[in-house]
């Protein structure tokens, strides 16, 4: 009895060990997302707890390779990890055992289930007995192999070995299921490890076509900026060659250097021609360039629309006339003066109105028709912008709708007889609607073929009686205008605006005059710390990139300056980054707003800084 007692408490003892081993290895491999640490920890415990000489795992490969992929060894036993096996094969009975997920306990290596190699290997590692445990894994295979398991969802990743090799050993049940445990737990970490290093590989990938689009990104900016002011530089370098041969031949014309017989004369003015011609298009191809590469600036000044439009219906006056074409001015009397750059809008109309002389034939009309429109804005959902709508419109060849997309990219040309009649570039309508839309403004064209086209340009108006205008309005509806100081006598908040972009300066004031605040305007850093110890405004818009000194350097030097430090300021980024917001604050903004800043809540923060 007392014999049985001990025999019971030993065996108990033995369990609570082997259960704590368990726990222990459990802890260990969950430490770990490396297979390789897995592996090693694994073999090592198991053969210390079991008391073996020697553990190792075999993994099987899915092209139906097999492998020692870890071995913990004896030091007086042969190391079998290196050692290759060729065509291993498994018999069916030992795989349907494991795939059952059952350990097998081997008391006897030379009488187990024979296969050659089996047998090569047990007599290459001196092994008497040993106790196999399967590794099943979760799988989500479904091609036919000879691994896997084709019923269930199991895969056999492979299997853990414990050899004892100084002799045949008498495994126990309970040694054989601590194994199986443990082979469980790996199978578990295995899964988690590939899955992780899976996340890994991808997250790595993903990083690397990130890059990748990046860099071709910044190569792409950087080869269209270098076009750009490649052709811009061409252009110019163009024209002074060209300008002396035309020189020349005026002068040969003229018969400055000899007569000239009538056959060279008429060489001669087709030289001309062809001179000014080339001319035309190198001008072209020098202004669309110059505004790609941002090289174009805007002489802003106060125009007034009527006399603009007369004079730019003057420049094809003539060719109209020959043609029979009847000119139609619709222009209202009392039109409010706007800030363009007057040459390049003429040249806009002059493109227009010439384009409208050629595709419209013998008899047909051309209408110049000049309106105020209001345009819902994209960044103002409250507010609808002013705008002064300049059309075109005649009684042509008309255009296709498919071929509507396609006027506005450069070097395009609709085929037609009066095309091939005529010598055009194919740049003017690319240049007009730039032009357009860096004075913040759009492009319209509507037009059907055979009856006519219109092509009309919206430009913001920003002028003084339109905010009077707005500000009734606005009073009747009861939104609270700073306009309302002015009717009272007081004068309206000064704000000055450092902005470089024209598009932007043409927004921003036209809003902000509208709403009956005074602008002055600053367009580089120095000049806005210029203006604001000069002018001292109420409030100050500071965009952050800007030439000469950048817009945070301004609001640090303005910050710093104590008659300035008052001055409420509201910082303005198209660099959305991070630390963006926190990097104008230190300097001393009040306020941080980001582009295309809503108008609506520039108004807002506006309101609130100056109250
Ligand atoms: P081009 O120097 O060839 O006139 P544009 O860019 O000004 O270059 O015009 C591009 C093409 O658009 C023209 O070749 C013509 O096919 C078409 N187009 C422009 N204006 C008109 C119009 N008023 N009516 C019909 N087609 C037009």
């Amino acid at each position: 009895e007392l014999l049985i007692r001990q025999q019971s408490q030993l065996k108990i003892a033995q369990q609570l060990r082997q259960q704590q081993t368990l726990a222990t290895i459990i802890n260990k491999i969950r430490e770990s997302l490396s297979l390789k640490e897995i592996l090693a920890v694994v073999t090592q415990q198991v053969k210390d707890v079991l008391s073996g000489d020697r553990a190792i795992v075999f993994q099987l490969f899915d092209n139906g390779n097999s492998q020692i992929v870890e071995e913990s060894l004896h030091s007086n036993f042969p190391n079998l990890k290196d050692l290759n096996w060729e065509n291993e094969v498994w018999s069916q009975e030992i795989l349907d055992c494991y795939w059952q997920g059952k350990p097998r306990i081997v008391p006897d290596v030379m009488n187990d289930i024979w296969t050659e190699c089996l047998v090569e290997y047990s007599i290459e590692g001196q092994i008497k007995s040993k106790i196999i445990a399967p590794i099943l894994l979760e799988a989500h295979i479904s091609e036919n192999h000879r691994w896997v398991e084709t019923e269930g969802s199991k895969k056999l990743w492979g299997v853990l070995v414990v050899h004892a090799c100084t002799e045949a050993r008498e495994w126990q049940d309970l040694e054989a299921q601590l194994l199986q445990q443990i082979a469980n737990q790996l199978a578990i970490a295995i899964q988690q490890a590939s899955l992780f290093e899976q996340s890994q590989k991808e997250i790595a990938e993903r990083k690397q076509a990130q890059q990748q689009l990046t860099e071709t990104n910044q190569q792409l900016v950087r080869a269209t900026r270098l076009k750009d002011e490649f052709l811009a530089n061409m252009s110019h370098e163009l024209r002074t060659p060209l300008n002396s041969i035309l020189g020349m031949n005026e002068a040969l014309q003229d018969e400055i250097f000899g007569s000239i017989k009538e056959g060279q004369l008429k060489a001669l003015q087709i030289i001309e021609n062809s001179s000014r011609h080339l001319l035309t298009l190198i001008n072209d191809i020098l202004d669309v360039a110059k505004i790609e590469s941002g090289q174009i600036t805007l002489e802003l000044t106060a125009t007034e629309i009527d006399s603009l439009c007369k004079s730019s219906m003057a420049f094809i006056k003539q060719q109209a006339l020959t043609k029979r074409i009847q000119l139609i001015p619709r222009i209202p009397k009392y039109l409010p003066e706007i800030m363009i750059d007057e040459t390049r809008i003429r040249q806009v109309l002059i493109n227009l109105l010439n384009n409208a002389v050629k595709f419209t034939l013998e008899g047909g009309t051309i209408t110049l028709e000049v309106s105020q429109v209001q345009i819902e804005s994209s960044t103002t959902n409250l507010t609808p912008l002013n705008y002064l709508k300049i059309a075109v419109i005649d009684t042509g060849i008309g255009i296709s709708a498919e071929n509507i997309q396609k006027l506005f990219q450069p070097f395009i040309q609709i085929d037609s007889a009066l095309n091939r009649q005529y010598n055009g570039t194919g740049l003017g309508l690319a240049l007009v609607k730039r032009l357009v839309e860096i004075h913040g403004g759009n492009v319209e064209l509507t037009s059907e073929v055979g009856v006519g086209s219109c092509f009309a340009i919206n430009l913001p108006i920003n002028i003084g009686s339109l905010a009077i205008e707005e500000q009734t309005e606005q009073d009747l509806s009861g939104q609270p205008q700073i306009g309302q100081s002015q009717t009272e006598g007081l004068i309206s908040p000064l704000i000055l605006l450092a902005e470089d972009d024209a598009a932007n300066i043409a927004t921003f004031s036209s809003y902000l005059e509208a709403k009956g605040y005074r602008i002055l305007l600053a367009t580089d850093g120095q000049h806005a710390i210029d203006l604001a110890k000069a002018e001292h405004p109420d409030l100050i818009l500071m965009d952050i990139q800007m030439p000469v000194i950048d817009g945070l350097e301004a609001i640090k030097q303005i910050c710093l300056d104590p008659n300035l430090a008052d001055i409420p300021i509201i910082a303005l980024t198209a660099l959305a980054m991070e630390g963006d917001r926190e990097k104008c604050l230190a300097a001393g903004a009040n306020e941080y707003l980001t582009k295309p800043v809503k108008l609506r809540d520039l108004f807002l923060s506006i309101q609130k800084l100056l109250s």
